[in-house]
């Protein structure tokens, strides 16, 4: 149990000392903490520390990890002593045809790249009367990322999202390329947070629009320095 909670204060303590390196505050910065990597008890022992918000990447994770969370809840003796209820967030690739298994489980969809996704995501909420809140994904690599809506079209993007009734964009969510280039990584977080500030100058958006995602174990330090809201760590908690 220590090992685990002594690496999340650690993380901790990582986004406190870059935010106060550039002046933020730390409470502006959730920490997701990412499973897909954990057994069953890590994610047990996660939640008895009180953390509920969980990140998953793939569908059939999500379903059957959630799943057996919310049993082990449940059916603890102890209940008062657990979070009632844990936010899933899905930050990998969404297909259309999975909307609808995860729409009720799922808080926050980090993973939103094109209108089809969006406006799937937007009817299969309509008919679960849901309205759940996404974030755009946006691409802000040079390279081509598999996934990703490219900067130069997410304006256009988030303004047909917001047409949609039942979906509430949140904010946008990126990912730096895999490269030990420190610069390069950066590059891409300042890429993300000025488009960021351009859409909440340019009002395309709502005000419920603050969300930044961005940061994993490897470069979330970098993130929160660059204005990241949201970091999603998994392997700096759970890698042994
Ligand atoms: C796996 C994953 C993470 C967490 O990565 P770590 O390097 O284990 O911290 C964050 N975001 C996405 C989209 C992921 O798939």
């Amino acid at each position: 149990m220590k090992k685990i909670a002594e690496r999340i204060k650690q993380v901790k303590e990582t986004i406190s000392a870059a935010c106060a390196k550039v002046g933020r505050d730390p409470a502006k910065v959730k920490l997701v903490i990412v499973t897909k990597s954990a057994s069953i008890e890590d994610i047990e022992k996660v939640i008895r520390l009180g953390y509920t918000e969980l990140g998953e990447s793939r569908v059939q994770q999500l379903k059957k990890v959630s799943t057996q969370i919310a049993d082990f809840i449940d059916s603890d003796k102890n209940k008062s002593k657990l979070p009632e209820k844990i936010n899933w967030n899905m930050i990998g690739h969404l297909q259309r045809n999975k909307v609808r298994q995860v729409l009720p489980t799922i808080s926050l969809i980090h993973s939103v790249d094109t209108l089809r996704l969006a406006e799937e995501i937007n009817t299969a909420a309509a008919k679960l009367n849901l309205k759940p809140k996404i974030l755009l994904q946006i691409n802000t690599s040079n390279e081509p990322q598999k996934y990703g809506v490219p900067v130069g079209a997410a304006i256009h993007l988030a303004e047909q999202i917001e047409t949609l009734p039942n979906l509430t964009l949140k904010g946008l969510m990126a990912m730096a390329p895999l490269t030990r280039n420190k610069d390069a990584v950066r590059a891409c977080f300042i890429r993300a947070r000025e488009l960021f500030v351009e859409m909440q100058g340019e009002r395309v958006t709502g005000t419920q629009f603050q969300e930044l995602s961005m940061g994993m174990s490897s470069d979330y330090e970098i993130a929160v320095e660059e204005g990241s809201t949201i970091v999603r760590i998994g392997s700096a908690i759970f890698a042994s």
